[in-house]
């Protein structure tokens, strides 16, 4: 007792995620992504930013939005880097 761990499995959980505020310093959009059918877009984030408050960390974006297409509620968010040499993304899951 009396000693607790300060490092708790941070791999899932960045102690600074990417903020909306984040994106639009960079001048970046949100890439978003539908789990289950592929579905992917960028928006600009400074209406979401406007919605749900410039510090709104971006990789929970996912839990608000919907798939416009097949409807779903499993969305991806992450900034959209404009130049990732088009390579493929590592997934950890
Ligand atoms: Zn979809």
């Amino acid at each position: 007792m009396g000693w607790h761990k300060r490092q708790h499995t941070a791999l899932d959980e960045p102690k600074n995620p990417t903020t909306l505020a984040d994106m639009i310093h960079e001048g970046l959009s949100v890439f978003c992504w539908c789990n289950r059918c592929g579905h992917n877009s960028t928006i600009d984030p400074v209406p979401l930013a406007t919605a749900l408050g410039s510090l709104f960390p971006v990789p929970e974006l996912g839990g608000r939005m919907r798939c416009s297409l097949c409807q779903a509620r499993d969305i991806a968010t992450r900034p959209a880097w404009p130049s990732h040499g088009g390579g493929q993304i590592a997934r950890h899951i």
